[in-house]
């Protein structure tokens, strides 16, 4: 099967490193073209070429309209039984728009979204939430193997992507928690990488302190997970959170929209230790 990659950012780039690693990839689109000069295999100027090649396409960019645009692009050549894969954080129902828009083209559609991270990405060790069917899954399951540590199928097609909102729900309230704790530690004037290894050790221990709990403290927000991207997702988990209380997601957007007003929306989302 001939895989094609379609977006070759923060994420897209560590996968699509991986698929050729593992010798699926077969062509790479992206909107800024010298993002794919590293890669062999051929570069295509628009995503409709792509999409007229390949046997399977995987999508990584940034939201629900770029989702809909590249969809909408790729159905307009696509050959019947491709099977598309977004792994993009969207909303359920912009995975039922574009599973609608390429069912029509007889290609098949699977809302994948995943969590781990640019170092996730890079290593090949993301864990992939889908929806859809399961047979296409198990279609495309040894290639998706080849940039994930966990696939799990969750049910129909936005199933995958109300899992990720389940997920960024969560992420919020711990970057709430280790900014607020780590700001504490620094208060008391505490050696700071030790408290983070003790801490890391313990039942208090998590990704995101691992990750990113030095070089916050370091005041270093470069690398990883882009504010601006965790506020676009929060704010899908507060349109479908429709009568259950999420207030520490809601706390964290107004925290965010006040960093992105104040110029640090492409900064990782621990910047938030900024407001600490
Ligand atoms: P990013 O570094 O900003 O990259 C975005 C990619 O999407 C780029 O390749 C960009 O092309 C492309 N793109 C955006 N709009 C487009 C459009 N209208 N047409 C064509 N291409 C378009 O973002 P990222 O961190 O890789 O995130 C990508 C997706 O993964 C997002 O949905 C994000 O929420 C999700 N995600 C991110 C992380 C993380 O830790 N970063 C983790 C899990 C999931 P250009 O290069 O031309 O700008």
């Amino acid at each position: 099967m001939k895989v094609g990659m379609i977006g070759l950012g923060a994420m897209g780039l560590g996968m699509a490193r991986r698929l050729a690693q593992a010798g699926f990839l077969a062509g790479v689109y992206n909107r800024t073209a010298e993002k794919m000069a590293e890669f062999t295999v051929p570069h295509y100027n628009q995503p409709e070429a792509l999409a007229a090649d390949m046997d399977v396409i995987l999508l990584c960019v940034s939201a629900d309209k770029d989702v809909l645009e590249m969809v909408e692009a790729i159905a307009s050549t696509i050959k019947p039984n491709t099977i598309v894969v977004d792994t993009s954080t969207v909303s359920s129902e912009t995975a039922q728009k574009a599973a609608d828009c390429l069912a029509k083209k007889h290609a098949a559609f699977l809302d994948a979204p995943v969590s781990g991270g640019v170092e996730g990405a890079k290593n090949g060790t993301l864990s992939m939430m889908v929806g859809g069917d399961a047979d296409v899954l198990d279609t495309v399951r040894p290639i998706l193997a080849s940039m994930t540590a966990r696939i799990i199928h969750i049910g129909a097609t936005g199933s995958g992507q109300a899992t990720k909102a389940v997920n960024q729900i969560m992420c919020a309230g711990i970057n709430q928690a280790v900014t607020e704790a780590l700001a504490f530690a620094e208060a008391q004037k505490l050696p700071m990488a030790k408290v983070i290894e003790v801490i890391s050790g313990g039942a208090a221990g998590n990704w995101f302190l691992d990750h990113r709990g030095l070089t916050m403290t370091q005041g270093e927000f470069s690398t990883g997970f882009k504010l601006a991207l965790h506020h676009k997702d929060l704010k899908i988990a507060e349109l479908m959170a429709t009568g259950t209380p999420i207030p520490l997601t809601v706390t964290t957007i107004k925290d965010y929209e006040q960093l992105m007003r104040e110029g640090y929306g492409d900064e990782d989302i621990s910047a938030l230790y900024r407001l600490k």
